[in-house]
């Protein structure tokens, strides 16, 4: 199945948001492979946002991310990545459709409360980014059978 990484951003650790997300993720099926909360620094932030590294806002989206301690998800599903971007909405809270996570909980354009892994290719560089292979979990859940048909899986 493929994986995607998420990151609950100190926007959503600030304002109390993870439980509400995490239970979005969770209703929606996305299966919880892997899931901790770290402190990020500019070393994993210059690799992490590397297409972003000359904008004049670098600075500031550095120190807004390690504002705070993040949680770190690694979701698992049928389409997981286009499925969890779906989800997340556009970039500025203020333009994401009312239904995402972005449109529904916030009103910043960089303190949009989540991270999402914008393709396949980088949804594996992510979770590679974030996690060590044995914090990533193999575990089939009851529920599978009514999340998804037989040809599906
Ligand atoms: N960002 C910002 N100002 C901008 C564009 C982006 O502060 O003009 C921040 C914002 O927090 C965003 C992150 O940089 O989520 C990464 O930008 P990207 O274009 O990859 O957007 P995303 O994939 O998060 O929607
Ligand atoms: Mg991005």
């Amino acid at each position: 199945m493929e994986q995607t990484l998420v990151i609950l951003k100190p926007s959503a650790i600030d304002r109390g948001l993870c439980g509400t997300i995490i239970a979005r993720l969770e209703q929606k099926g996305l299966k919880i492979a892997g899931m901790k909360m770290m402190q990020l620094d500019e070393p994993i932030l210059r690799e992490h946002y590397a297409h972003l590294v000359d904008r004049p806002f670098f600075p500031s989206l550095v120190l807004s991310m390690s504002r705070t301690p993040v949680i770190v998800m690694c979701l698992e599903g049928r389409d997981a990545v286009s499925v969890v971007r779906a989800m997340t909405g556009a970039t500025n809270c203020r333009q994401a459709a009312p239904g995402t996570i972005r449109g529904d909980l916030g009103m910043s354009g960089q303190e949009n409360i989540i991270h999402a892994s914008d393709s396949v290719e980088n949804g594996k560089i992510e979770v590679a980014r974030f996690f060590y292979p044995n914090e990533i979990f193999d575990y089939s859940t009851v529920t599978t059978k009514a999340i998804y048909a037989t040809d599906e899986l």
